[in-house]
């Protein structure tokens, strides 16, 4: 596949059917990757695809200039269809290389499971649906399902729906609901007192760093409601209160943009389980609107 991704890259750009191109290098922590955006053919031998490429990298395409060749999983994918609806962008500007997707694996799931950081990590490798973790030389295997991000459990399309290249064969969907959303029922089950004590308590560790709303696609207004000085909808201090109602102001600016992508939550130097609300939003368009966000 990363092969493929090369080959097809270096000709867009060779051919000069773009200008940029969208997609993941090795990032500078172990298991990890970081976008890579270049115009350069040089560049293409630094692309990578692997269980660690996380980023919904359609957050990227408003603000860059010409037509973009962009590497998309299946929830990017309608990340970038929901971006074309809102007239963000056009269609006719995009090549979608489209990466059938088994799931993100989510390290600090490994981290818990062996008991050990991942700098001390030998290897993770994803075989099919098993992932064997290798420490001190010995390797150990997991189900798929045990170690990838919560989102991932619960995702109705891995395979992107629109595209113009698919680097493989359709991947089947994992979908494990009751576990992709086990956290989020805990929170539904909880009296409202419990609940609201809960959400108190997390948001008073919101550091108002907005890394979940930057790393957002369907945040992408080109002046946020939290900077507006008049009037002034929340103080620039980060109480509970007012990190809260943020949340709360995005939860609905994003309803039918988000797809659960879960880049919000995973970005989240508070470990804020924002996903409990944005995955909440996600069920609550589909029951009343019938509608989920870039899938026609
Ligand atoms: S939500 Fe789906 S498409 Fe997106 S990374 Fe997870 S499995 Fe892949
Ligand atoms: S990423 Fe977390 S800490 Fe930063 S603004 Fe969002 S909720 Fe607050
Ligand atoms: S709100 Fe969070 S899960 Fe939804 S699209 Fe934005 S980053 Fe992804």
């Amino acid at each position: 596949m990363e092969q493929r991704l090369r080959s097809e890259a270096k000709a867009l750009l060779e051919k000069g059917k773009v200008d940029n191109i969208v997609g993941f290098e090795r990032g500078s922590l172990n298991f990890s990757t970081t976008p890579l955006i270049t115009k350069e053919a040089v560049d293409i031998d630094r692309l990578v695809i692997n269980p660690f490429i996380v980023n919904n990298l359609a957050v990227f395409l408003a603000e860059l200039k010409g037509k973009v060749g962009i590497v998309a999983k299946g929830c990017d994918s309608r990340s970038i269809v929901s971006l074309i609806q809102d007239n963000k962008v056009v269609r006719e500007d995009i090549v979608i290389i489209g990466v059938p997707c088994p799931g993100m694996i989510d390290v600090t799931k490994i981290e818990a499971l062996v008991g050990r950081d991942r700098d001390e990590l030998d290897n993770i490798v994803r075989d099919g649906d098993k992932v064997m973790v290798t420490v001190d030389g010995k390797g150990k295997d997991f189900a798929l399902s045990e170690v990838i991000f919560d989102n991932c459990l619960g995702c109705e399309f891995p395979t992107p729906q629109e595209y113009d290249v698919l680097l493989g064969e359709p991947t089947p969907s994992v979908t494990d609901k009751a576990a992709s959303c086990a956290k989020i029922n805990e929170l539904k089950a909880m009296a409202p007192k419990e609940r609201w004590e809960f959400w108190k308590e997390q948001f008073s560790h919101c550091i108002r760093c907005y890394a979940c709303r930057n790393v957002c696609p369907a945040c992408f207004c080109k002046r946020c409601f939290v900077e507006e000085s008049e009037p002034q909808w929340l103080a620039p201090m980060p109480r509970w209160q007012d990190n809260l109602m943020f949340q709360v102001v995005r939860n609905i600016h994003v309803a039918g943009r988000c797809t659960d992508c879960g880049e919000c939550e995973r970005v989240c130097p508070g470990n804020i389980p924002l996903r409990s609300l944005t995955r909440e939003m996600y069920e609550i368009v589909g029951d009343l609107f019938q509608f989920k966000a870039g899938v026609d």
